[in-house]
């Protein structure tokens, strides 16, 4: 008999669960030998990316056999001109996944604890357990984030919190003020990581921007992504703003290469082009009502959400709903693994496609 290899992992990883992503289109081409799928199941951009990206992928083709630049200084300036924040301040990643992955390999080590919200991102406990550390969930209240309650549960050992705002899959958020008040109720050596990918999609004015909280808590950690409005998801590009001296240590546990060369170029095109982020979300305000409508006519009921996405409460088992969805060529996210059974979550798309979707709920249901 071979030698029990899983005992052999650390401890914390013998206990994880890989993350579950999405189907692929392809996947269920080949499972189904249907065509004409369409995939409303991991907050994907259905305008695809800014024109200017293709443009700048081609200019750096001829260059692949070079490392990319290790410190990232295209894309760092272009980030620091946008924002007016200092490049000392900035890490980039491989994805914002690779940003949540360096603060649990900085700073979590066994023995120590690190907070976020029941139905929250399901990068956290991955990143928490993966290091050995202990996860502490908080029960949300309405599906979101309770915040008196995650202030609280700070303890002598709390080294790191993470809080998605707008959160996924719920797309709940927390408002200003809640966040005033937790961000003035934590210690200053417990990191909070305000998880921003979503960022971009939020019409609203009065809603909290992580980098107004740098100057006042130095504790603060925002991170956003390419992945979620620019629509480079397939590209992995990701950054966090933070006081430099985090960004120095988390510059110290990243590999020397995290972003490749056509990921650099391609993020700073679309960062140029912000025509395109504020189409993106104009599309994804009308689509958010489309699709709330659409499922109001049915009978059933939405998480309200600021994100691109949205939670669908089918009011029974939501796996048997999602899989007769993948029959009819619609890929949806179930998010039972979420503690959210009967309910599935719905990525925006264009107006055909939330059609598609919203004829195919009612053929099933
Ligand atoms: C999608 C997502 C991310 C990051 O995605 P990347 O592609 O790794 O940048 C981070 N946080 C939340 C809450 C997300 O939904």
């Amino acid at each position: 008999m071979a030698c029990d290899f899983i005992a052999l992992a650390s401890p914390g990883v013998q206990k994880l669960s890989p993350y579950q992503p999405g189907k692929p289109i392809e996947e269920l081409e080949r499972e189904l030998g249907i065509s004409d799928i369409i995939k409303l199941a991991s907050n994907e951009n259905p305008l695809g990316c800014s024109p200017r990206v293709f443009t700048a992928i081609d200019s750096g083709l001829s260059e692949l056999a070079l490392y990319p630049d290790g410190n990232g200084f295209i894309l760092k300036q272009a980030l620091s001109d946008f924002y007016h924040r200092p490049i000392a301040e900035i890490t980039l990643g491989n994805g914002s996944n690779d940003i949540l992955e360096l603060i649990g390999r900085a700073f979590l080590q066994p023995g120590d604890e690190a907070i976020y919200a029941q139905h929250s991102f399901a990068v956290y406990p991955l990143v928490v357990q993966a290091v050995g550390a202990t996860g502490i969930t908080v029960p949300a209240r309405n599906w979101g984030h309770d915040l008196p309650a995650m202030a609280k549960a700070v303890t002598e050992k709390t080294r790191v919190i993470f809080i998605a705002n707008p959160n996924n899959p719920t797309g709940t958020w927390v408002e200003k003020d809640e966040l005033d008040l937790f961000l003035k109720s934590v210690p200053e050596n417990v990191l909070v990581v305000l998880d921003e990918a979503y960022g971009e999609y939020v019409d609203v004015d009065d809603f909290p921007d992580g980098l107004e909280y740098l100057a006042r808590h130095p504790n603060v950690i925002v991170s956003r992504t390419f992945s979620k409005a620019y629509g480079l998801a397939g590209l992995r590009v990701g950054y966090a703003f933070a006081h430099p001296d985090i960004t120095n240590v988390l510059n110290r546990v990243r590999q020397p290469f995290n972003v490749n060369a056509l990921a650099l170029r391609a993020a700073v095109a679309a960062l140029q082009d912000q025509d395109f982020v504020a189409r993106s979300r104009a599309l994804n305000t009308a689509g958010m009502r489309q699709i709330t409508e659409g499922v109001q006519a049915l009978g059933l009921s939405v998480i309200p959400s600021r994100g691109n996405f949205l939670c669908v409460h089918l009011k029974r088992a939501g796996l048997p709903v999602y899989e007769a969805l993948l029959r009819q060529g619609v890929i949806v996210r179930p998010v039972t693994n979420y503690g959210m059974p009967e309910y599935l979550r719905i990525t925006i798309g264009t107006p055909d496609e939330n059609n598609r979707f919203l004829s195919a709920l009612k053929a099933v249901l």
